[in-house]
């Protein structure tokens, strides 16, 4: 067997293996406490179950288009208006099976030897995996520099070359919980103008889990930019759907021919009753939202302080997403080790920072996607460990 070259440069997101490590150890009878993995610990509210249900009963069985049924694209634009006050063709949006195939398919479409791709480290671990597989240059801009872990505008464009094919921006960010406000983001936008063949990749999956009131400063917020930017959401942390795997990107026109291509060759298209869900979750009250914010920020609150209270850990104040990313170096261990000593000791697990990228051998992230009780307990047993 002879396996393609490519393959030896394709990475992971550890997050998975550390579930099915945590799975195992569970499996021996011993309790493990799961901040590894990052999903809301919330149902799906009932009245988007109730529309899948609805739409197997009423036959929606069959394939449909690859880019997705229009309802499902229209109620997207509609969700958008209303949000951004942005004006979206239906044409432009593509209905995909999870947001992470958004990375996949733009990387494929803009990544080959020869190209240039900035990308966040740490970050979202699949963007530095797919561009090296792609054979491009993978270009890491650093978040640690600063104590608030938020990235720096100035720094991404001092990353820009003649080869530069694509920027991705994650915001909030994953895993460090940070959190970047409109006007740094309104300065990039209007620096970005000067750079017409750049496309700008904006990971928006955490939009609608911002802090403290705080408005999301989309790409949608750029029509200028409407040409060059593809932007990835979804349903999946928004309205609790991690497993049903759906998400939505909108794409540059001269983009849609060949996202449409792609689709048609892998899935075809995403599942229909799965898409009419959808719907009902855009369409529908934003209850669950505003009630799992409230949570999320009480969890915030307590795994900020109970960091901050254990001996050599260091945490700056998430912003965004449900991540906490300290820093525990002042522990005498690496990231690696102390995840490692959390699984096997404490019975928590957590994943090391280095899984999102190479700069961040000091830290570990922590969902705060898990009840007050888990949290506080985790951390007890942490606390304990650290002696
Ligand atoms: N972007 C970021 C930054 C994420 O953290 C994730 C999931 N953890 C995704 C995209 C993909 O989400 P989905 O489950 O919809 O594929």
């Amino acid at each position: 067997m002879k396996l393609a070259k490519n393959l030896e440069r394709l990475g992971t997101e550890s997050a998975f293996a550390i579930l099915a490590e945590a799975k195992k150890i569970e499996a021996t009878g011993k309790k493990i406490i799961n901040l590894g993995i990052g999903q809301p610990d919330f149902k799906t509210p009932k009245h988007i179950m109730e529309a899948a249900k609805k739409a197997i009963d009423d036959g929606h069985h069959g394939y449909v288009v690859s880019n997705g049924i229009l309802e499902c694209r229209e109620a997207v634009c509609r969700k958008i208006k209303k949000l951004y006050k942005a004006d979206i063709n239906p044409d432009r949006i593509i209905i995909t099976p999870g947001g992470k195939p958004t990375m996949y398919f733009a990387i494929s479409m803009f990544g080959e030897p020869g190209a240039e791709i900035i990308y966040p480290d740490p970050g979202f671990p699949v963007y530095e995996s797919m561009i090296n597989y792609t054979g491009s240059k993978a270009v890491p801009y650093n978040l640690l520099d600063k104590k608030d872990l938020k990235f720096d505008p100035e720094k991404i464009l001092s990353l820009i070359n003649e080869k530069t094919r694509m920027i991705v921006i994650i915001n909030p960010n994953n895993p460090t919980g940070s959190f970047v406000e409109r006007s740094a983001i309104d300065y990039l936008a209007e620096k970005l103008k000067k750079y017409p063949n750049i496309i700008i990749f904006s990971d928006e999956i955490y939009s609608r889990q911002i802090f403290d009131g705080k408005e999301m400063p989309s790409f949608f917020n750029y029509p200028e930019l409407k040409d060059r930017m593809i932007i990835l959401d979804g349903w999946s942390k928004t309205y609790a759907m991690t497993g049903w795997r759906l998400g939505w990107s909108y794409w540059p026109e001269k983009c849609i021919e060949h996202i449409v291509k792609l689709l048609t060759n892998s899935v075809s298209c995403v599942n229909v009753p799965t898409q009419y869900a959808g719907i009902a979750a855009l369409d529908g009250p934003d209850d669950s939202i505003n009630l799992m914010m409230k949570e999320f920020t009480q969890r915030r609150n307590l795994i900020h302080n109970l960091l901050n209270n254990l001996p050599g850990v260091e945490c700056s104040l998430p912003g965004g997403a449900f991540y906490a990313f300290p820093n525990v170096k002042g522990t005498g261990m690496s990231g690696a080790e102390f995840a490692k000593k959390c699984m096997y000791e404490a019975g928590v697990a957590i994943v090391p920072g280095t899984a999102f990228g190479s700069n961040a051998k000091d830290f570990v992230r922590f969902s705060f996607a898990e009840s007050n009780e888990n949290i506080s307990q985790a951390l007890e047993n942490i606390k304990k460990m650290l002696g």
